[in-house]
């Protein structure tokens, strides 16, 4: 079967070969004068909310090791170690190319089952209470498994991660933006049709460009009648047009990323006044090269602005991160204290899709974390 998503990037192949001709070293560029140590401890033990994170860019070494020794054609490696150096990007389209090859791995329910759990253990492991994870149905559908057992899947690993880690998860159904139209019908489809009890939002990405935002305004009205909240990537990789259009065409409530926005005085104004959540992700940018080191990370303009701010980490152990870490890097590229980055950690809460019972509870946890010292 042709995989369009596939066909429109360069293979799982290129990605390691292309890494080696330009020979990037993405720690040089990673860690350029940040004190990322000083609130580590602290930052490690607070409660927290991750809302932008992707299921399957969230798959940790072993996880991603398991799964590739049990699907060993696939030709992704099934050492972790070998694993780390094939999660170095040249660029965004090589991360694509290299999430992509992922993302064929999962070939059956119980890979998506074991993938979701093991995503949670992670979460769980960084003292986050709720998480909103993006799935893409689309490409797990695409790839053979059925849309009723993909749902299934991530269902009972949610419900098992809430009963035995006490992590809520939540879920952002997106269209891969690049498999255009007849995706975003199939996510569509999924999100209404099977109406998951943990579906509370619909999402886009993938790349931008060559994407216009607007081509999926009719699927995001339809999700937003069903009573879905609209959270689009956007002016990640492309400029404030592209966030203009995701509030204007799609009804965006949140955006994911939405960095370009620092660029366009109007635009941070309207996010500012309209109090439109960014999730920004800041190791991500730098590590797909949409910003060239995180000293240059506009975060602390968009901060400056008066924009509702979180920080979340999109596909962490790609990046070689994790969100304390991207937390760490938020505290010191705005020098904030304790209190600032509990601050940050409530402005999660406050801005996720979370019952109210669960953001309440999460917030009284982390004035209850900053009391204590
Ligand atoms: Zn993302």
């Amino acid at each position: 079967m042709t995989d369009p998503s596939v066909a429109a990037h360069p293979g799982p192949h290129t990605g390691p070969d292309l890494d080696r001709d330009l020979d990037l070293d993405l720690d040089l560029d990673l860690n350029l004068d940040l004190d990322l140590d000083r609130h580590a401890e602290w930052i490690a033990g607070l409660p927290k909310a991750e809302l932008h994170v992707h299921h399957v860019g969230s798959a940790a070494p072993a996880v991603v090791a398991g799964l590739a020794a049990r699907h060993p054609e696939a030709g992704v490696p099934a050492d972790e170690a070998e694993l780390a150096d094939y999660f170095r990007f040249t660029d965004f389209d090589h991360f694509i190319a290299v999430y992509l090859s992922v993302m064929d791995l999962i070939r059956d329910a119980e890979d998506v089952r074991a993938l979701t759990y093991g995503v949670a253990e992670q979460l769980h492991g960084q003292q986050v209470r709720y998480a909103e994870l993006t799935v893409s149905p689309y490409s797990h559908i695409h790839r053979g498994i059925p849309a009723e057992a993909v749902v299934e899947a991530v269902e009972d690993a949610r419900r098992s991660a809430e009963r035995e880690l006490g992590l809520v998860l939540r879920w952002c159904f997106d269209i891969p933006g690049e498999s255009g139209i007849p995706a975003a019908d199939v996510t569509l489809d999924t999100a209404l049709r099977l109406a998951p009890d943990g579906l509370v939002s619909f999402g886009l990405g993938g790349p931008e460009v060559g994407v216009p935002r607007p081509q999926f305004r009719d699927h995001f009205a339809a999700a937003r009648a069903a009573g879905l909240h609209s959270v689009p990537h956007a002016g990640e990789t492309t400029g404030p047009q592209t966030v203009w259009d995701a509030l204007t065409a799609l009804g965006a409530e949140r955006i994911g990323h939405g960095i370009a926005a620092a660029q366009d005085p109007a635009l941070l104004a309207h996010l500012a006044e309209r109090r439109i959540p960014l999730e920004v992700c800041p190791t991500s940018n730098v590590a797909t090269r949409a910003v060239p080191s995180l000293a240059a990370h506009p975060l602390p303009a968009l901060v400056a602005a008066g924009c509702v701010v979180t920080v979340n980490s999109d596909d962490p152990p790609m990046f070689a991160t994790d969100l304390n870490r991207e937390y760490a890097v938020a505290a010191a590229l705005l020098d904030l204290d304790r209190a600032g980055i509990a601050e940050l950690a409530r402005t999660a809460v406050r801005s996720s899709f979370a019952p109210p019972d669960v953001a309440a509870r999460v917030l009284d946890e982390i004035d209850r974390y900053l009391a204590a010292g």
